[in-house]
Order: structure tokens, then C-alpha cells, then sequence
């Protein structure tokens, strides 16, 4: 068999991609580094079935104790982490200190059983049907709280905004909701309703395909400038990649590679069919 993520973590990732779809994937991965590989690690493929059973979710747009929440009432975990904290199946799920050297604080990994009827399990995390409220199901105030104010801090981040993702509507957080209002001739009023959030969307959805310009149909490197590059930017995040826009510069190649390290592919940092298709992007050329 080749390497692959435990059918159990695919279902797991598909939920949290539909539940949050404009999450940050730049702390996201699965398969180990040479760091995972000189160790004992569930990154690394298991012997019997090259099955990878761990998985990292960037925090950055998610609710992550939800994640955890729904994580410890799945059967086939088997333990999780999150800022210094772990849950694990031995302890009963009882929160314990994490003294590893990450502190998981950009990301939160998942392990699951190596029991094959529980790697393999197709039995859903019950995340994307949650009822907690997500961006768009209430109008968002200065002071307001929770999942949803992530979801908007993390799609300010995308036009360069540079926030604390920490789920709180504080005074820089209505700052720059006030001034995209004000760039967008919006009521600059700082509250996130139907109008500003439409407006939100519109600015960090990715342009509709146009022949020859679309991300997905060029190979686009060091020195590449358009919309698609802007893009992978855009998709790799401004923590890797620096500030956005449409040059592909030392910085996006530094984050490309980072990204390719991250995804287990050649760390070429070019852009090329197979980063493509690891973006979710369909390729055509
Ligand atoms: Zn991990």
C-alpha cells in the first residue's frame, strides 16, 4: 500500500474543512518530517499498512475545543492535544499537562487507534452538523465571543489584517472591521452584519476562473506575479508567505517549500501540478 492518512482522520479533516471553510491551513499536516521520522510518532506510516494515524489542524478560523469536544466522544481516538494540554483514551479523556517541547498552540493533533476497525472507521465526528454558531448565523458586536469571531478574525488575516486569532471582539478587532467598512463605503458602524460579512466573503473568495489566469494553470514561481499567485499566498497564509498580493517573491518561495515540507512532497518551492492538487486546486494545463 502507499502512505496514507487513516481513513477515520480524512473523514475527520472533511468536517472540519466543511464546518470552517475559510479556516487557515498553514500549521496543518499530517505526514512526519526527519524530526517525526528519528522518533517513535504517529506521523510516521505504520509497518503493517503504511496507514498514517495523526493528524494536525491549524487552530487559526476553528473553534478548537469544539474540536477537542467532539474528538473525545469519537470512538476510534485515541488521544489530543491542544495548548498544552492533552486528552487521552488511557486516562479517560481526563485533561492532563503536555510537557512536549511544541506546546500546540498554532495547531491541534489528533491520534487515532491503530486497531484497524478503528483507523478505518468511516463513523462522522459530528462536526460539520454541529449546532454551535458559525460566522454568518448572528450579527457580531464589539465584545462579542466565541468560534465565530475566530472564523472572522482568521478571514481578516487573509486581506492582511494581522489579528490575534483568540475568538474575542476586542478594540483592534473593531478597529479593523471599521476600517474595511470604511474602504468597502460600508456604514462604518464596526458591527459585522449581512452587509459587511457579504462584503467579507466577496473579498477573499478567490476570483472565478479565466482562461490562462486561474490558479491551477500555470506552473508559477519565484518572480510569477497574478491573481493565482496571490492565491497560494492567500492559501498558505500570511505567516509563511508575508504580506498578500500577486509577486511571488523570496518570502511566498520560503513559505511554498514550508508548505511542500508540511504536505510531504518535493520542497521545490515552485508551483507546479502536484502543489496544485495539494491545495485542492484542479489542474489544467
Ligand atoms: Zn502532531
Amino acid at each position: 500500500m502507499t502512505v496514507h492518512l487513516a481513513p477515520a482522520l480524512r473523514v475527520l479533516r472533511e468536517e472540519i474543512n466543511t464546518r470552517w471553510p475559510h479556516r487557515d491551513h498553514a500549521s496543518d499536516g499530517w505526514i512526519g518530517d526527519a524530526d517525526h521520522q528519528a522518533r517513535r510518532s504517529d506521523h510516521n506510516p505504520d509497518s503493517d499498512d503504511d496507514s498514517v494515524n495523526a493528524i494536525d489542524v491549524d487552530v487559526d478560523g476553528i473553534d478548537p475545543l469544539l474540536v477537542v469536544r467532539h474528538c473525545v466522544a469519537h470512538p476510534s481516538t485515541q488521544y489530543v492535544i491542544y495548548n498544552r494540554v492533552i486528552w487521552s483514551r488511557t486516562r479517560r479523556f481526563a485533561a492532563a499537562r503536555y510537557t512536549g517541547t511544541n506546546p500546540h498552540n498554532k495547531h491541534l493533533h489528533v491520534s487515532v487507534s491503530h486497531e484497524r476497525r478503528l483507523e478505518d472507521s468511516k463513523q462522522s465526528w459530528g462536526i460539520a452538523t454541529s449546532p454551535a454558531t458559525r460566522l454568518g448565523d448572528r450579527v457580531l458586536r464589539p465584545q462579542a465571543r466565541g468560534g465565530d469571531v475566530r472564523e472572522l478574525q482568521t478571514l481578516a488575516n487573509c486581506l492582511g489584517a494581522r489579528l490575534v486569532v483568540d475568538g474575542v471582539f476586542g478594540p483592534k478587532t473593531t478597529a479593523w472591521v471599521r476600517s474595511f467598512q470604511k474602504r468597502e463605503t460600508l456604514a462604518v458602524d464596526g458591527i459585522v452584519g449581512p452587509a459587511t460579512l457579504a462584503a467579507l466573503r466577496a473579498a477573499t473568495t478567490p476570483p472565478k476562473p479565466q482562461p490562462g489566469r486561474a490558479p491551477g494553470c500555470r506552473t508559477v514561481r519565484r518572480g510569477s506575479t497574478g491573481e493565482d499567485v496571490a492565491f497560494v499566498k492567500r492559501f498558505i497564509g500570511a505567516r509563511w508567505c508575508g504580506s498578500p498580493g500577486p509577486d511571488f517573491d523570496e518570502r511566498t518561495e520560503a513559505g511554498v517549500r514550508w508548505y511542500q515540507r508540511m504536505r510531504g512532497i518535493a520542497d521545490d518551492g515552485t508551483v507546479g501540478r502536484i502543489t496544485w492538487a495539494q491545495m485542492g486546486v484542479k489542474v489544467t494545463y
